[in-house]
Order: structure tokens, then sequence, then C-alpha cells
């Protein structure tokens, strides 16, 4: 026990002891006890008086000492007072910097509570989204950006992949957002401005699309003379068969045009509709066709259809997917190899696979082979009257449905391209 504790029992001992032997002398031993108790009472009180006064003004100077336990209470008090002080200061000092800094961040950034009201938002988020400062703290951000892609996006709580979306309501300033869940409640929102990044992207892909669209003409005319001419019967031997190559050359190029044009075209539309039904098991033979008609194409070409569901999407643009997969798995497969086509249901949508036993993929070529003109061997490629943009085109028409591309792949032992739809896309 602490030495002012066991001080204060043995001074109330003697005060009671004291007590009672006065009240003794005045025949009341009972009185004098009662007496001394009260004249304690009041002492603790006054003390207890001072502690509140204290605490009330938080006046240091007057700090009261007082008597027994008191000294130690009031030193208590007073120390962590002073502690509580001193976190404070730093505290504040902390909020300045974070305010600071957050000011001086370029992207907007928005403190959202777990009802996404917005309780906190830098200088950035009022310029970009045109938010103020005495107003909008405490709305619903829903109600402060009125996008309707990023309502649906805030609401499907799924914040791996940021959002794109134009700024309502002139829809002329593109941003690109990010949320980042902490703590168990709030979220930090941070929109970054992205209209100069999509103005270039534009701008590349109306240059592709313009190029190709100016090259095409020229390039018909040429491809046209060269196959009169290599047609034509009295022609030397030794002229012939550069003439041939440069007409072969030139369909390569047109064969190149019209892919990019394509991509350039799924690049510049959002999304497919979803009105018509497209036939699987169709597409899976009409694929099996195209490759068949290759030069070097595997015997073996299987299709397992577990689902009669049908594809609410674009009929050219799915074609397309699956013809360039299974030439792609055709062209890399032995004669005597296998490729196999599967369709598929399940709860969550339908999956259409293109596997083959061929020569596989590196590691490190699996996520680039969808990049534009990404070749493993440019020369092989070519030889099979490749451009490099198949893959790129299968993406693109596969975005446009909203469904996914992965790739399986092991060196020797084959591959395996997986479409995966949404089940909105599916007709059972
Ligand atoms: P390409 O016109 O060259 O076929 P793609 O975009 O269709 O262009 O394919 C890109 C590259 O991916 C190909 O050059 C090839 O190296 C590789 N690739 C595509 N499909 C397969 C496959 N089934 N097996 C192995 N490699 C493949």
């Amino acid at each position: 026990m602490p030495k002012s504790w066991s001080v204060t029992i043995v001074r109330i001992v003697i005060a009671l002891v004291s007590g009672a032997l006065v009240g003794a002398l005045y025949e009341s031993v009972a009185g004098g006890m009662l007496v001394a108790t009260l004249a304690m009472l009041v002492w603790h009180l006054y003390h207890l008086y001072r502690l509140s006064h204290f605490l009330q003004t938080n006046d240091f100077e007057d700090f009261p000492m007082g008597q027994g336990i008191w000294p130690e209470v009031f030193a208590r008090v007073s120390f962590y007072r002073l502690r509580s002080r001193r976190r404070g200061k730093r505290l504040r000092a902390v909020l300045k910097e974070f305010r600071k800094s957050a000011s001086a961040f370029p992207d907007a950034a928005v403190i959202l509570s777990s009802g996404n009201e917005a309780v906190y938002f830098n200088k950035a988020a009022r310029e970009l989204l045109g938010l103020k400062k005495g107003v909008d703290r405490g709305q619903r951000i829903e109600n402060l950006v009125r996008a309707p892609q990023f309502v649906e996006y805030l609401h499907t709580e799924n914040f791996d992949d940021p959002l794109e979306f134009p700024l309502p309501p002139t829809n002329n300033i593109w941003v690109l957002c990010r949320v980042v869940p902490y703590g168990p409640e709030q979220q930090l929102l941070i929109m970054q401005d992205i209209t100069r990044k999509k103005m270039l992207e534009t701008m590349r892909r109306d240059f592709v699309a313009n190029a190709s669209h100016e090259l095409r003409t020229p390039l018909t005319v040429i491809t046209g003379y060269l196959d009169v001419l290599a047609d034509d019967p009295g022609l030397a031997p030794d002229v012939k068969a550069p003439l041939l190559e440069m007409s072969r050359q030139s369909l390569r190029m047109r064969i190149l045009l019209e892919d990019l044009l394509r991509l350039s075209e799924l690049e510049s539309s959002e999304s497919s509709s979803k009105e018509n039904p497209v036939d699987v098991a169709a597409l899976m033979s009409a694929a099996r066709q195209a490759a068949k008609a290759l030069d070097s194409c595997p015997a073996e070409i299987e299709i397992v259809a577990d689902s009669s569901a049908s594809i609410f999407g674009e009929q050219s643009e799915l074609q397309s997917v699956v013809s360039n997969l299974v030439v792609n798995a055709a062209n890399h497969t032995e004669t005597a190899g296998r490729i196999t086509m599967h369709w598929w249901t399940d709860e969550n949508g339908g999956y259409l696979t293109v596997e083959d036993t061929g020569i596989g993929l590196a590691k490190a070529d699996v996520p680039r082979i969808t990049e534009r003109f990404y070749r493993v061997d440019a020369g092989r490629s070519r030889d099979q009257g490749g451009t490099g943009l198949g893959l790129a085109i299968v993406k693109h028409a596969l975005n446009r449905h909203e469904a996914q591309l992965s790739i399986v792949s092991e060196l020797g032992v084959g591959s395996t391209f997986t479409c995966a739809f949404p089940k909105d896309r599916i007709k059972q």
C-alpha cells in the first residue's frame, strides 16, 4: 500500500479515537466519533471542491497541494491533463500537416463514411468535382457525383479495378476513380483527371482508323493492277516471280489494314447489343471450317457443347473471336495434334474454351500476346499470314460483350484460351 494511504488510514483512526476520547469526557463516545467523522467529511469535501475548481479552470498557477492522499490525487490529475494537452497539440499538428499535404495532392481525394457521406475533401476535389466546402460536407457522394457508372461502381463494392467515366453534366472531363477502403468503415475515394490521356487515345485511334482507310483505296488499285499483270501469259519468267511476290505482299497489307480498321471500330464503341442471341454451336462449326481450310491443320478438331444456351451479342464479332482462337490453335499445333472447343454454362455465366496440344507459350509471353503486334515468333506468324492483331481483336470484341479472356499455357504441352461471359449475356 502506498505510504500516503497508510498515513491517511492512521489519521482516520487517530481522529476517531480522539473523537471517542473527547466524547467520553462528555459521556457520549458515539457523539464524539460522529463529530470527528463530520470534520473529516468536511475536510475531504473541501479538497474535492478544490479538485473540481482546478479541473474547471485548468489553472496550473493555482495548483492545489492539500494534505493526506490529496497531493497525490492532484499530482496525478495534473500529470494526465498535461499529457493529454501535449497529445492534443501533437494531433492538431499532424492533422494540420495532413490537411496541408491533402491540399497539395494533385488528385481529388474524398474521405467517405460507412454511409458514403463525404466526411472530408481536398482542394483538388473542390476544383474537379465542384464540391463546396461548407455545403457538401456530410452529403452522400452519389448526390454530389451523379454519374450512373460511378453510382453502380460504388454499390458493387468490388474495387479491384479502377473505373473511368465522364463527369456529368457536361461529360467533357474524364476521371479515373479508385476507392481504397481503410479501417472497418471508411473509404478513401481518389479521382484523377484523365481527360488529356483520353483525348490522346482518341486521336491515336482516329489516326490509325483514318490512315488505314486512306491507304485502302490506293492499295486496292495497286493490287488490282498487280493481279492483272501477273495473269498476263506473255510475261517474261524473270518478271513473273517478282510480280507474284508483290501481289502476295499487297494482299498481306490489305489484310493488315482490314484488321487495323476492325480493331479501331471495336475500340471506339462501348458495348455490343444484348438483343440478338447468337448460336454458339454454329460459331464453333464455322470456326472449325475456317481452320480446316488452312494448309496444315490438326486432323482432330473436336466440338463439345454441354449447353444449348446462346450468347446475347454481335454475331460477326463473336465469330471472329472463335475463328481467331481456333485458327491460332491450328497454326501452332502439329497435324497429329488435337484441338478441342468446349462450351458450357453455370450459375455465373457461360464459358467457351479452345484447347490445343500445340507448341504452347512461355510464361513471360502469356500476358503479352494480346498486345497489338506482339508475336512470339514474328517470322512464323508472317509465314502463316498472321498480322499480330488477332488476339488484340479477340480481347476487344470480348470486352464489348463484358467477357474476359484467360490463357493457360505450357511450352511443349499446349494452350487453353477461355472466354468467360457474364450471366446476363447468356440466353438459356
Ligand atoms: P498472329 O497474327 O501472329 O497470330 P495473334 O494476335 O493472333 O497474332 O497472336 C499473337 C501471338 O500469340 C502469335 O504470334 C503466337 O506467337 C501466339 N499465339 C497465339 N495463339 C497461340 C497458340 N494457340 N499457341 C501458341 N502460341 C499462340
